[in-house]
């Protein structure tokens, strides 16, 4: 499951800055992630849930903030959101499109109490 071991770095993570600053309850986690990250938001939260048992995360409320694609034709600079990764561009019908946007998955913040 790819999911699990993304918790389980996050995870890692977490627990490290909790004992940088000394942390005792960690409230909620904000991940962003990109469309094409290809993460699932209900087995985030299972894996989190599980992975957070009897730690100062434990209960913390995980939020996925998701990311459209953004895309940017080679030909004309055209840059535009898209549902599908490989379209061709909306303006001059170019195939050469790169991805400039959606791939990201990161933590954006921790809250503790
Ligand atoms: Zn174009």
């Amino acid at each position: 499951m790819h999911e699990l071991s993304l918790v389980c770095s996050i995870c890692d993570l977490i627990n490290k800055k909790v004992i940088e600053y000394g942390v005792n309850k960690v409230v909620q986690v904000r991940i962003i992630a990109g469309e094409l990250a290809g993460i699932e938001d209900l087995t985030m939260k299972s894996c989190f849930e599980m992975l957070t048992q009897a730690t100062p995360a434990e209960g913390a409320e995980l939020v996925i903030e998701r990311v459209p694609i953004k895309v940017r034709c080679r030909l004309c600079g055209n840059e535009y959101e898209t549902g599908i990764p490989f379209s061709k561009c909306d303006v001059c019908a170019n195939e050469c499109i790169e991805i400039i946007q959606g791939n990201e998955l990161y933590i954006d913040s921790i809250a503790v109490e």
